[in-house]
């Protein structure tokens, strides 16, 4: 099974992308993840992106290409992928194309998880991660059972640098600008699943398993 997970930063893609890994057994390819670990080593690749990824503006096609089609070549994406955060702009589209070509395979759903801006607001000033183990909590929905440390490791949480206020601004107006007319592309293309995820994540899994297996 080859997905892409799209919709608005804090919708969730993330969380969802991690039970459908284990449910479908492929691999969770986060463009996002793969970026700030780039960014963090200092490769070639992080420091082109590092500004761009700080401010919450797109990286530029052209580099996201290159990531991409790295990534999906590797052996463990070969039966299945679940992509999060790619494609964003009608151009990555295309680029998604042309690797899947290549690779001589297609993608089977874009899925686009949609919720009210208040609600993604909420989660993302909201969000703290363990830097350790990457585990994902809320303040309020899934706080950690000691104030600011990892349940799993004990690591300090950190908030991401990218989660403050007006960056939050900035990545939504960059999304609807940018990243709508992508689910209109996959809608004429008749791949396009629309899931509601503005309830827990335990019943938007469901839907969504329903929509993909549906
Ligand atoms: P995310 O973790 O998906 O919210 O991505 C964090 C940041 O990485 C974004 O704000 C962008 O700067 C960059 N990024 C991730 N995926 C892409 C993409 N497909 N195209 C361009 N930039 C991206």
């Amino acid at each position: 099974m080859r997905i892409t997970l799209m919709g608005p930063p804090g919708v969730g893609k993330g969380t969802q992308a991690d039970r459908l890994k284990g449910h479908l057994e492929v691999p969770h390819v986060s463009t996002g993840d793969l970026l700030r670990d780039a960014v963090k080593q200092g490769t070639p690749m992080g420091r082109k992106a590092r500004a761009f990824v700080e401010s919450g503006e797109l990286v530029p096609d052209e580099l996201m290409g290159e990531l991409i089609a790295e990534r999906l070549a590797r052996p463990d994406a070969a039966e299945g992928f679940i992509l999060d955060g790619f494609p964003r702009t009608v151009e990555q589209v295309a680029i998604l194309e042309r690797v899947l070509d290549r690779l001589g395979v297609k993608l089977d759903r874009a899925v686009a998880l949609t919720a009210i801006e208040a609600e993604i607001v909420r989660r993302l000033t909201g969000r703290r991660i363990c830097p350790t183990d990457g585990t994902v909590y809320h303040l309020e929905s899934h706080p950690p059972k000691s104030p600011g440390t990892c349940d799993q490791c004990g690591s300090a949480l950190v908030q991401r640098a990218d989660d403050n206020e007006e960056v939050i601004r900035k990545r939504l107006e960059v999304y609807s600008r940018q990243t709508l007319p992508v689910m209109e592309a996959y809608r004429q293309r008749g791949t396009l699943l629309e899931v509601d995820a503005s309830g827990a994540p335990d019943e938007v899994f469901e839907k969504l398993k329903t929509g993909i297996e549906g």
